[in-house]
């Protein structure tokens, strides 16, 4: 979606829309997305400036990095941005602080949807984790590790799971 900035209406542009993304154009490549990613934006003029603020909201899943199962994450994200005209990128270093990056538009034209893009991929866990705790696989059997230790290393030692096989035995 391209806003023109000669069109730009005076009181400015409400923005209320879906947008469809593919996993490819993501940093993390395993994200599956469960619905469109919703915007609310407002695109205002002032002066050469122009203001772009918003909220991102989807649902998409993320393959956990320790275990590897898919696990689902919200995004809802806030964004404030302000875009100069490419001329002042001249002059870039006298206007930036030391802390501050400036966005540039080019050609009277901004590209919301690359916008929403970069912002969706700043919003990612640099390293997805399906819980906090997450014990990752058994390095011995492959297997999912779930309360401390994989009952593969414990299976001969645990008297609980020889009362189950037991239990099971006798159900037969
Ligand atoms: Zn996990
Ligand atoms: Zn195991």
């Amino acid at each position: 979606m391209i806003i023109d900035i000669e069109r730009l209406p005076r009181k400015g542009l409400e923005i209320s829309r879906d947008f469809e993304f593919l996993s490819v154009d993501l940093v993390e490549e395993n994200a599956v997305f469960f619905e469109p990613v919703h915007v609310e934006a407002t695109v205002k003029k002032i002066g050469e400036e122009i203001a772009i603020k918003g909220r991102i909201t989807t649902r998409l899943s993320f393959n956990c990095c320790r275990c590897l199962v898919p696990f689902e994450f919200p995004i809802d994200s806030r964004f404030d941005l302000v875009y100069l005209p490419e001329e002042l990128e001249e002059i870039k270093e006298e206007l930036d602080s030391e802390d501050m990056s400036r966005l540039f538009y080019y050609n009277r034209k901004i590209d919301l949807r690359e916008i929403i893009l970069e912002q969706l991929n700043l919003t990612f866990p640099v390293k997805p984790l399906c819980s906090e705790n997450c014990q990752g696989i058994c390095p011995v059997c492959g297997k999912i590790i779930k309360g401390g230790e994989c009952s593969c290393v414990s299976n001969k030692s645990d008297p609980r799971l020889d009362k189950l096989k037991i239990f099971i035995r006798d159900k037969r």
